[in-house]
């Protein structure tokens, strides 16, 4: 395996096995060839041949090892070992009860120490100083409860894979929608939460009318208070403006384009980036295939991105198989729908092989191709699976059986950040541009030196310019080429950064990649400090326009780190 030192950090710190003393006992090939036959063995369930699973495991191991493609995270770590738990993305419901509470409490403990992620919705818990009948005294309301989950996720972090990342949710009609607007205000309150606000139509309504909307209590569904639309829109835009939270998803978008019809439940929130809106108790697994080694020249080598959606459809199903579920419900919903959730990373690395600027029409045009060739195959991959092993269980409520195809996952496409994963396979990170493109690097007698990233070193290099001189003035210069007159136009106008573009041009790549994407897309829309509170709303305004199902922004230098950010460093 050829892996970068960066790599090969990761991989040590956190996914090869260690021995009780802390040793390593494990190298990245044995990593890949445990992952790749604890997987390939859930086709003995379908009765496959020795040798049949012995190919299925050698397809595997050849997509793993040459970076192609990288399951998420907690397949890496746990597959084929004790825990065996291997999905990123979990959502559980919290009904307006102490039990309810508490079980969702101790649920959240168990995923967080097996490397997944939870998303809740806190909108079914009755407001603050709501009567409580069983004390005669008054609730605390969902804010704060979520100190609860908060609290809990800080303390597994100490013994867990990593530290835990929640994804906390309330409805805008939520009598408490104004406190949890601004419960992050403070720089780190809930700093283990991702918060967003779940948009309904209704909402988008009577702000398109300058009305007043319902405030409802979810115990009794009275309508208790009205608001201003447009007072609780700026209020939610000058939060993100300020501190980059919260997030907004259009709820009732997503239930729209659910591919499982109402009988199966309704989805009330996603998982903690945002990419994978889910039923209660359901889980997900992820995968993502690197771009960046499917340019041939200068063109994509569609047969070979073909064969390894095939091969990446074929592994996700299989996790579905031998995933152990930290609780019996989460398996029987989870294997109901088997949902899987495909996607890339290295799209910005695949632009620039192929010389298209991030921020062109162009870009637009190759993300929509992509990413349509991925739904498309993987669709096909699903059902030739479903010939073989037979729909999801749920099939008969979904789009499919409407139109009689055959169908082994209810969804297929996701678009995760591969914020880890994306190290491994030293690639950039799922559809993101390059944030900086130089930085430096320390060097073990305590030195720090000037790292370029490849292909602009490369460029340079060819050109006969690059000098470490020039690779600090980038560095200075925030890892952006802008205004750097000795770099020729055209190198400038290709290495842009996530900073270099405007707000428009990365919601529309968002937006191209979700044309095609059953799930969702994980996307940060970077904003200059000097953007207002209107550019914010008019960001939420291109991006419901334009079929988002949802949308984080964040303005440079508005505080902290988000929350996988600040994992990520540990
Ligand atoms: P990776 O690259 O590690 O596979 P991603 O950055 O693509 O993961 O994130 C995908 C999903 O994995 C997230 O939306 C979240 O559900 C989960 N996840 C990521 N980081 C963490 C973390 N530190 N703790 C818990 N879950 C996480």
């Amino acid at each position: 395996m050829r892996l970068s030192e960066n790599a090969l950090i990761v991989l040590k710190s956190r996914y090869l096995q260690k021995d009780s003393d802390g040793n390593i006992i494990e190298t990245p090939e044995q990593l890949i060839e445990r992952v790749a036959k604890a997987i390939a063995k859930a086709d003995e369930n379908y009765s496959a041949t020795k040798e049949e699973i012995e190919k299925t495991t050698n397809e595997f191991m050849d997509v793993m090892s040459e970076l192609k493609f990288l399951p998420n995270t907690p397949t890496l770590v746990n597959a084929g070992r004790p825990l065996g738990q291997l999905s990123a993305c979990f959502v559980l419901p919290i009904n307006d009860s102490m039990d309810s509470i508490f079980d969702a409490v101790k649920a959240t403990a168990l995923i967080h120490k097996s490397g997944g992620g939870t998303g809740f919705s806190f909108s079914r818990l009755r407001p603050k100083n709501d009567i409580v009948s069983s004390t005669m005294g008054v609730s605390s309301g969902p804010v704060s409860f979520m100190k609860v989950f908060d609290c809990a996720t800080e303390a597994i972090k100490q013994g867990g894979v990593r530290r835990g990342a929640n994804m906390g949710i309330l409805r805008v009609d939520h009598p408490d929608i104004l406190d949890f607007i601004h419960c992050k205000d403070k720089e780190g309150e809930f700093s283990n939460f991702n918060i967003s606000v779940a948009i309904t139509n209704k909402f988008l309504d009577a702000l398109k009318n300058d009305e007043e909307y319902e405030l409802i209590n979810p115990r009794n569904k009275e309508v208790v208070g009205k608001l201003k639309a447009s007072f609780v829109w700026d209020e939610i835009a000058k939060s993100a403006h300020k501190s980059g939270e919260p997030g907004i998803i259009f709820i009732d978008r997503i239930n729209e384009k659910h591919p499982l019809s109402k009988e199966v439940g309704e989805i009330e929130s996603t998982n903690p980036c945002g990419e994978q809106p889910l039923l209660p108790f359901e889980s997900c697994n992820l995968g993502s295939i690197n771009l960046g080694k499917f340019v041939k020249g200068k063109s994509i080598d569609w047969d070979n991105l073909k064969k390894t959606v095939f091969t990446a459809v074929h592994f996700l199903d299989n996790v579905i198989d031998v995933n152990i579920y930290p609780l019996k419900k989460i398996e029987e919903n989870t294997k109901k729908n088997r949902k899987v959730g495909l996607g890339v990373m290295g799209f910005a690395d695949m632009l620039i092989d192929l010389g298209i600027p991030y921020d062109s029409k162009e870009a637009i045009k190759l993300a929509e191709d992509v990413m349509c060739f991925i739904q498309k195959i993987s669709k096909e991959a699903s059902s030739e699976l479903a010939k073989k092993r037979g729909n999801f269980p749920n099939y008969k409520y979904s789009i499919y059986s409407k139109e009689n195809i055959p169908m082994r996952n209810a969804t297929t496409t996701t678009i995760a950040p591969t914020g880890s994963i994306s190290m491994i396979a030293d690639a950039s990170s799922g559809i993101e541009p390059i944030f900086a493109l130089a930085y430096y690097k320390q060097v073990l007698d305590g030195k720090r030196l000037p790292y370029v990233y490849e292909r602009l070193f490369n460029v340079l290099k060819d050109r006969g310019i690059y000098t470490e001189k020039l690779a600090e003035r980038i560095i200075d210069n925030r890892g952006s080429l802008k205004g750097i007159e000795e770099i020729p136009e055209d190198i400038r106008k290709l290495f842009v950064t996530a900073m270099d573009i405007t707000y428009k041009a990365h919601i529309d790549i968002q937006a191209a990649f979700q044309k095609y994407t059953d799930n969702a897309v994980s996307k940060t829309i970077n904003m200059p400090n000097s953007a207002t509170v209107v550019d914010v709303k008019e960001a939420y305004n291109y991006a419901y326009k334009n079929g988002l199902k949802g949308i984080t922004v964040y303005r440079d230098g508005s505080r902290q780190e988000q929350v996988l950010v600040v994992a990520k460093k540990e």
